[in-house]
């Protein structure tokens, strides 16, 4: 499934020639030309990754990053760093205040979507066309299939979204505004309850094979997936 991708750079002909990059990769991308916007865009809805230009006017590349890794709600963004110079300091304190990668202009397409795609993997991968498979349930998101132990289960696209995102973040205790945060993309436009709905829709749909089992819900907490044993 695309990524959705904001693009923070105020140089016109980079931003497009990002943007296009990542179009042709098969993402969504996004556009603010500073900082002050994409914290506004950041605020209404959590994109996948972040690519930011270093030198931006008014706030700085550094200082919206500290901003991202200062709030619990944007700690967890990928960021991958544009510089115009092959600074080493600059690379070190992008790296300190929480960036995953960095890019020194001018890059090539092949190397912006190469980084893009390893961070996505590593940082996102609800992000990513790879298959998931835990306890012969299986997500096959470039077909966009689940099959529970080898048996097709028919999910509508939210729930959909929603199991991949829970299968690769296993493990994990997830509250219901993180996942309208994450699934959703916009949670101050939906109601927490929303997220009940969807779970019970996505047990029933996984029940018919028994991977119902997988999805706990934690009082007080949220939902968590987890494999059996
Ligand atoms: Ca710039």
């Amino acid at each position: 499934m695309p990524a959705t991708i904001l693009v923070v750079e105020d140089e016109p002909a980079i931003q497009e020639l990002v943007v296009c990059n990542l179009e042709l990769a098969g993402h969504r991308a996004l556009r603010a030309h500073s900082a002050e916007q994409a914290l506004e865009m950041v605020r209404a809805a959590l994109p996948d990754l972040v690519v930011l230009d270093w030198m931006l006017p008014g706030m700085s590349g550094l200082e919206f990053a500290r901003r991202l890794r200062a709030d619990r709600r944007t700690q967890r963004v990928p960021l991958i760093m544009l510089t115009a110079r092959a600074d080493e300091q600059d690379k070190l304190a992008g790296l300190e205040t929480g960036a995953d990668d960095y890019l020194t202009k001018p890059f090539s397409p092949r190397e912006l979507n190469a980084r893009v795609k390893a961070v996505l993997r590593r940082r996102a991968p609800q992000a990513t066309d790879d298959t998931v498979e835990i306890s012969g349930l299986k997500l096959d998101p470039a077909s966009y299939a689940v099959t529970g132990g080898g048996a097709p289960l028919a999910l509508g696209p939210t729930d959909f979204r929603l199991l991949h995102f829970l299968m690769t973040h296993a493990g994990r205790v997830y509250a219901r505004a993180e996942l309208l945060d994450q699934v959703w993309g916009e949670r101050a436009l939906l109601e927490e309850r929303t997220v009940d709905v969807h779970i019970r829709r996505l047990r029933k749909a996984l029940a018919r094979s028994g991977h119902d089992r997988l999805i706990h819900t934690v009082r007080g907490a949220g939902y968590r997936f987890s494999a059996d044993g």
